[in-house]
């Protein structure tokens, strides 16, 4: 596996190139979030890498200023499988219908996934009898192959994009759900798509959205996977400037609130609803450096709140544990220093890869959930709170009896 040249510093835009980026949110050196540690890694040293939230003032493009080697970012044991996420299956499943109806697909088409995974997208347009093919650098390849997902283990880069149309021809559709913001050298990346595109074929990305970020407080999205925070008006200029269009885009809930983008070659009419999309983005105040000062007072004010509960619990005698571990739950602990002195272990479902495991930086073991209703500790930390409903209801049915702290975007007890 090969790594990207584009990696270190950022000293300009990933869109526009400026040169003066802002500061919006310092986050301090921390851990890369996939990085989970066995007993034995334990002793050993670990590395930590700036997380500052930067913004250009030129295209309006929320991004970090330091990007991370994509071998260290996503670790070629990643813990991490889209098929056991429930919300993402159901998510993937209307997406493949979606793109099914709104583009007339029929058998013979290509369907290219960037950052396939396990193929849990790709098996939807397989069931419906189109052609598939994945392309992911992880081993989460091999879990799709012998799921007869055909996957290509490598990065996108223009010697995979080669091979793809020599092999297969070119796609009718790529999607990239959740990787669009991943993938370091943004030039390079949209000629690729480019290249293994048809030419009346749609490029559809679904990524966090910024507007869903700052109303939920969820500065906990922001990792070193992630490079860029989408907004439509900077994309609106990428695609440009690539002289394609971007024709559509949609909100959705996915991800705890997600934005669907369909980017087309040439130059071609734009939906109505990519219009008010972006006045809705220019009139929320996104654009102005004054709203990002408000949003750095509103995050300190959060971490704030939380630690002053979780300390008020330490107090009381109280056992702490935390509830599922993603890589948000690890940006969270790791900005507001929740480690393994405060939570006692975090409970994950029955099967995750992660079980066993220590949290990067913040040591915390990974333990299965069924530790929590064995012991019923006190409080249960909802560490991955953008799915606290469902993780609740859960944990209630299978038996917990304590109360639940809520991180973001108010700190709070729930009995
Ligand atoms: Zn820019």
């Amino acid at each position: 596996m090969k790594s990207e040249q584009f990696v270190g510093a950022v000293k300009k835009c990933q869109i526009c190139s400026n040169k003066n980026l802002e500061l919006v949110l310092p986050l301090g050196h921390q851990l890369p979030v996939s990085s989970y540690l066995t007993k034995k890694q334990l002793q050993e040293p670990e590395i930590t890498y700036p997380l500052n939230l930067c913004r250009c003032p030129k295209c309006g493009l929320l991004q970090l200023d330091y990007i991370l080697d994509p071998d260290i970012a996503f670790p070629f044991i990643y813990p991490y499988r889209s098929g056991l996420t429930n919300m993402l299956v159901k998510n993937f499943r209307s997406l493949a219908d979606l793109l099914e109806k709104k583009y007339n697909l029929t058998p013979k088409d290509l369907v290219i996934d960037i950052g396939s995974n396990d193929g849990t997208l790709l098996q939807g347009f397989k069931d419906k009898g189109m052609r598939v093919l994945g392309i992911e650098p992880t081993d989460a390849a091999d879990v799709a192959n012998k799921n007869s997902i055909p996957t290509v283990q490598e990065f996108i880069n223009k010697k995979t994009v080669a091979k793809i149309t020599k092999k297969y021809g070119k796609a009718q559709i790529i999607t990239a759900t959740n990787v669009f913001a991943h993938i370091p050298n943004m030039p390079e990346l949209i000629n690729n798509i480019k290249n293994l595109l048809a030419k009346d074929g749609v490029f559809v990305s679904e990524s966090q959205y910024l507007l869903a970020i700052v109303e939920k407080l969820e500065f906990d999205t922001v990792y070193h996977d992630h490079l860029r925070y989408y907004s439509l008006k900077p994309l609106q200029y990428l695609f440009n400037s690539f002289g394609c269009t971007l024709v559509d885009a949609e909100r959705i809930s996915a991800a705890g609130g997600s934005i669907r983008v369909f980017a087309m070659k040439g130059k071609r009419p734009q939906s109505d609803r990519v219009k008010k999309l972006i006045r809705e983005e220019e009139k929320s105040g996104i654009y102005d450096k004054k709203f990002w000062n408000q949003f750095r007072k509103q995050v300190m004010t959060a971490k704030n709140d939380l630690l002053a509960i979780i300390l008020q619990c330490k107090k009381e005698g109280a056992r702490l544990v935390g509830l599922t571990s993603s890589a948000r739950s690890n940006t969270l602990l790791g900005f507001t220093g929740i480690n393994n002195q405060f939570l006692n272990y975090i409970g994950e479902k029955k099967g995750s890869p992660k079980i066993g495991l220590f949290t990067p930086g913040t040591h915390i073991p990974v333990v299965d959930e069924q530790k929590i209703i064995k012991y019923q500790p006190e409080y249960v930390l909802v560490s991955s709170w953008h799915i606290g409903e469902e993780l609740m209801k859960v944990m209630r049915k299978m038996g917990y009896k304590g109360k639940f702290i809520i991180p973001l975007p108010k700190p709070r007890i729930i009995k």
